[in-house]
């Protein structure tokens, strides 16, 4: 990249303020002026990928969640749907859309969200993880997990967005750790959405009919009052929480972004829920959102 494209990346990402500051693309973290605002986590339960085209209960909580806060110069998303072997992170400047989903009304697969990438983020990302190698990708875009919620939450697609994956071949602790270093970026004005869902198990529901779901309640009550409590141990080992997490976290790519929004979490930071207490699909999504900071 040459040295006019970088000052042209650095623009955009801090408005074109204090460039007198950023001599090199290389200090780009460092060089960012540190905001006196450090954006929120939010973790977004996303539930059915037609709630992208409906207005309901679920999708105004998603818009609210965002109302009152200052305009972010980049999105992070992790999302439940791009699951890879080793992490990556989306550097293209323009993101395709991905319709990763099947059997669903057309006008679904007609939505856009033209937001631009930030490849410059993505290297900063890249360069400020040490705990693992995170490579830089070319070939996602945005899948459901993202956009189902950010056409809702940024209907004007107009703040970049990058994508970092779930490597699914490593445990929630490594999740956890890497987040735990991306808290940087949270006071240089980067907004990280954590798209997943607390209870994920559509395949006990086809399995059982709508049978008792005693097991969903129970496991989503545990884990937010966890969150609540700042206790994140159990929650990274919920495996150890018996059979409602058992049916709860089927497959563990939906409860996996929770893992990072609690890793993004600073010390003493209030968490707080919304779009909680509801289900969708015969229960077998809870839509619980989070909101730390
Ligand atoms: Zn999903």
């Amino acid at each position: 990249m040459n040295r006019r494209k970088a000052i042209q990346l650095i623009t955009s990402f801090t408005g074109g303020l204090f460039m007198n500051q950023i001599s090199e693309a290389s200090n780009f973290l460092n060089g960012l002026p540190k905001m006196d605002y450090t954006f929120p986590i939010l973790f977004m339960g996303h539930g059915n990928p037609m709630n992208a085209v409906e207005d309901n209960s679920f999708t105004r909580g998603w818009a609210n969640a965002v109302k009152n806060l200052p305009t972010p110069k980049a999105i992070v998303c992790i999302s439940a749907h791009w699951e890879t072997k080793g992490t990556k992170v989306t550097a293209m400047e323009q993101p395709k859309m991905i319709y990763d989903m099947y059997g669903f009304p057309q006008h679904l697969y007609e939505v856009k969200y033209n937001a631009p990438g930030h490849p410059m983020l993505a290297q900063e990302i890249k360069n400020n993880v040490t705990s693992t190698n995170i490579n830089l990708d070319h070939d996602w875009g945005f899948d459901h997990g993202t956009w189902s919620v950010l056409v809702k939450m940024f209907p004007e697609a107009n703040i970049p967005c990058i994508q970092l994956s779930l490597d699914r071949t490593r445990d929630l602790n490594y999740h956890y750790q890497l987040a735990q270093e991306l808290q940087k970026f949270r006071n240089k004005g980067v907004l990280f959405v954590a798209s997943g869902n607390i209870v994920h198990n559509l395949r006990v529901i086809m399995r059982t009919g709508n049978k008792s779901t005693d097991w969903a309640q129970e496991f989503d009550q545990k884990i937010a009052s966890l969150i609540t409590d700042g206790n994140h141990t159990p929650i990274i080992n919920y495996k150890k929480l018996g059979q409602a997490a058992e049916l709860s976290v089927n497959s563990a790519e939906h409860y996996i972004p929770l893992i990072y929004a609690l890793g993004l979490r600073k010390r003493n930071e209030e968490a707080s829920f919304f779009n909680h207490n509801q289900y969708q699909d015969l229960m077998s999504m809870g839509m619980r959102c989070v909101r730390i900071g």
